[in-house]
């Protein structure tokens, strides 16, 4: 079931759109059965969950981290993880420079951005994203590489918001690669689209999209 219901989401998005396969709460027996159906990038939220998974299962997974991340945490990950989606403080930026440095990586960063209208979830302001890429801190790490954006829309049935709060994020997007990252091909990353609304995040720009119930539980 999880092999078809992936095969049929694969189907339907364009050759840039990346599917993460997320995973969090699920069994390692689910995630097998999506590795053995050709899936290897998945997301978690917990760094705990996160480290456990990748323990026992395939090193050839890519491990997105795509929930609020502590700085005390960073550490756990650092390793391993491909890339880590919701860095929403300069704090947590220069902690995963740090972390990335003692392993002798680079670790690539999306900057999340508070898109909904919903007060409850992390994110920057525009402004905010451009005070920590102006920072003369950041601008000497060199073991973090910030490679797009992301974004929650709100949970609501009105398209129209769900579009406007996508295209606010693509339109951020386009303004940082403009003012800090233009020439920077590695700066590409849209994440935005999860179960209910990544046909319309597509639409929007998205590259990356966060699928979860559509591919374990089937809704
Ligand atoms: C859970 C989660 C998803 C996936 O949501 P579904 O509706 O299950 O597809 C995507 N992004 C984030 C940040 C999540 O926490």
């Amino acid at each position: 079931m999880i092999a078809e219901r992936i095969a049929s989401i694969r189907a339907t998005l364009p050759a840039h759109v990346q599917l993460i396969a997320v995973s969090k709460t699920k069994p390692v027996s689910d995630l097998q059965q999506a590795y053995d159906a050709g899936q290897r990038a998945f997301g978690e939220n917990k760094v705990q969950e996160l480290v456990d998974k990748a323990a026992v299962l395939p090193k050839d997974i890519e491990w997105h981290l795509i929930g609020h991340l502590q700085t005390n945490k960073v550490k756990y990950i650092a390793p391993f993880v491909h890339l880590i989606h919701a860095v929403d403080s300069l704090k947590l930026l220069l902690e995963i420079n740090k972390q990335a440095a003692k392993n002798n990586r680079v670790i690539d960063v999306l900057l999340q951005f508070h898109i909904a209208q919903e007060e409850t979830k992390f994110g920057l302001s525009l402004e905010e994203a451009q005070e920590i890429c102006i920072d003369s801190e950041v601008q000497a790490c060199k073991n973090v590489r910030i490679v797009g954006v992301m974004g929650m829309a709100s949970f609501v049935d009105d398209e129209q918001q769900i579009r406007r709060e996508f295209h606010s994020l693509k339109n951020i997007f386009e303004d940082l690669k403009n003012s800090h990252f233009t020439g920077e091909t590695s700066f590409k990353e849209i994440s935005m689209g999860m179960s209910g609304d990544y046909a319309l995040a597509i639409e929007e720009g998205s590259t990356m999209v966060r699928v979860g119930s559509s591919i374990f539980d089937g809704r």
